[in-house]
């Protein structure tokens, strides 16, 4: 097993400091719910700290050509690349999912980084015409100060080079608050991006809970552009805060999304894909497919299929395992919860629903891969992210009403259709209200050089990553160049 310190401190100017106050919150095991680290808890004087060396910081950072911007961060790229393997255990040793989908999931970080790097040799302006004789017109990007960034810890080395790279290319300096439940893995990107060369100062890492370090850093009047991802209901209470300073907000939030499976639709592939959309990281994806519609017509086929290969799922820590545990306590019990509640209201339990309490998951946080039918698709749990492996059937008679029930939903990040119909599958594509739209696959997010966001309450409109993340992190300038002939 890898080491990390058994305090994990601030990253402020390439040092390591504990908070202020010398205060620590404990970070667990999700598979054991042992001990991993003590982590700083910081708070706003902690936060004035980091913003204040990012300020400083920011002018020198910008000054720096793009492409030799990329350069550095390039080398930051090589670093993650030399120590994958570090980091994918302690991804796992966070958040309890296998080594090997954490390796994957560092591999989807250092893919994105290569990508943003690459990015300094283009960050594209446009150049125009104008309706004035010897007038230029041309847009260049600058950058727009300091970046405050807050994650979320579903896929947490992921999650920071998502919005790392591109807040860094543009020529911003940053401060990043860690997700409370993946401190360790924020922690070791600080020191690679140290190791790489990346200056001090230019990226900040704040540990803490969400009230105490992510509120300040949204309220600091220094703070140029809040990028966010986490909960629709967070995003909310951020989006409020940071309103009347008119900062810019980038609001990438949760999602409840449908997988459609029409009566021509290739029940094995489907099957196949239902599964890993609704369980894979355990359903802790923003895009994770938690309401499965199903043409009546195959209902009964379709579900005896899905039930078959969800009994089939393993469930631990383990490479050979399908999905392991739900990140904390709290979680576990809301799941568990919202579960009890939709069955009081006559919801029923097709498979799992409950905590696993064998001996060899009983400390751990696991909840059983869990479908349930017969639930109205207004019941609150139809209408909820639960960000847990959670999936609810509903049967409908034909596609129209599998496209309005798609789009019953307060969110709309991802959707998918499976059918063999070209007619059905690009109808559904045109009109699910979803930010990304899948044919014959399963509800998952985008490649690293492809736009991610959501309609309705899945996000605010931004979309990162892509080069579209870019129009998040820097600000357009026009520039008119007026000449005249007669001077030459
Ligand atoms: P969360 O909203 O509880 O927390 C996310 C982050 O926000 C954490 O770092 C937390 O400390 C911080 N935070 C909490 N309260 C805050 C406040 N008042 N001010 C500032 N920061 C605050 O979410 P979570 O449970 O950690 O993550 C799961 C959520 O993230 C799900 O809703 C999921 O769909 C969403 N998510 C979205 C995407 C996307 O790209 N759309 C990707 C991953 C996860």
């Amino acid at each position: 097993m890898v080491n990390f310190p058994q305090q994990i401190c601030n990253w402020i100017n390439g040092q390591e400091i504990p908070s202020q106050k010398g205060a620590w919150f404990t970070k667990l095991n999700p598979c054991n719910g042992q001990i991993l680290s003590q982590v700083a808890r910081s708070q706003a004087e902690d936060v004035a700290i980091a913003v204040e060396v990012a300020r400083k910081q920011q002018v020198a950072w910008s000054e720096i050509p793009p492409v030799k911007r990329g350069e550095i961060l390039h080398d930051l790229v090589l670093g993650l690349k030399a120590r994958q393997e570090e980091i994918a255990q302690i991804v796992a040793a966070e958040t309890g999912k296998s080594y090997a989908s954490a390796l994957g999931e560092t591999q989807g970080a250092i893919a994105l980084g290569l990508f943003y790097a690459s990015e300094g040799q283009r960050l594209y302006g446009r150049t125009t015409t104008s309706a004035v004789p010897h007038k230029h017109a041309l847009t260049v990007r600058q950058p727009l100060g300091v970046a405050g960034l807050i994650i979320a810890a579903n896929t947490p080395i992921a999650n920071v080079a998502w919005k790392v790279f591109p807040a860094l290319i543009c020529g911003n300096t940053a401060v990043l608050k860690a997700a409370e439940d993946t401190p360790i893995t924020a922690w070791i990107f600080g020191q690679i991006a140290q190791a790489a060369g990346l200056p001090p100062g230019v990226l900040n890492i704040i540990q803490g809970y969400g009230e105490e370090a992510g509120a300040p850093l949204v309220a600091h009047p220094d703070i140029d552009v809040i990028s966010f991802t986490g909960s629709t209901a967070v995003g909310r209470k951020i989006q409020a805060v940071a309103g009347p300073s008119l900062k810019r907000i980038s609001l990438e939030l949760g999602g409840k999304n449908p997988l459609v499976v029409c009566d021509d639709a290739d029940l094995d592939n489907a099957v196949k894909w239902t599964v890993l959309s609704a369980f894979s990281n355990a359903g802790q994806r923003c895009a994770a497919g938690s309401r499965i519609i199903i043409f009546e017509s195959i209902y009964d086929q379709f579900r005896d299929l899905l039930l078959e290969k969800t009994k089939q799922l393993k469930v631990g820590p383990k490479d050979s395992d399908d999905l392991g545990p739900v990140i904390n306590n709290r979680q576990l019990q809301q799941m568990l919860s919202a579960i009890a509640t939709a069955k009081a209201k006559g919801a029923k339990i097709l498979i799992g629903g409950d905590r696993l309490t064998d001996s060899e998951h009983k400390d751990g946080y696991y909840l059983a891969p869990t479908l349930l039918e017969n639930i109205s698709p207004e019941a609150e749990i139809s209408q909820t992210e639960l960000f847990g492996p959670i999936a609810i059937l509903y049967s409908v008679s034909d596609f129209n009403s599998a496209l309005a029930l798609a789009n019953n939903s307060p969110y709309g990040l991802t959707a998918s259709i499976h059918t063999k119909n070209l007619h059905r599958a690009i109808r559904f594509c045109e009109k699910v209200q979803a930010g990304v739209a899948v044919v014959n696959g399963g509800t998952y997010g985008s490649e690293p050089h492809m736009p991610f966001g959501g309609f309705k309450q899945s996000g605010n409109g931004t979309r990162e990553p892509g080069t579209e993340a870019l129009d998040v992190y820097s600000e357009l300038k026009d520039i008119y160049i007026n000449i005249d002939p007669n001077f030459v």
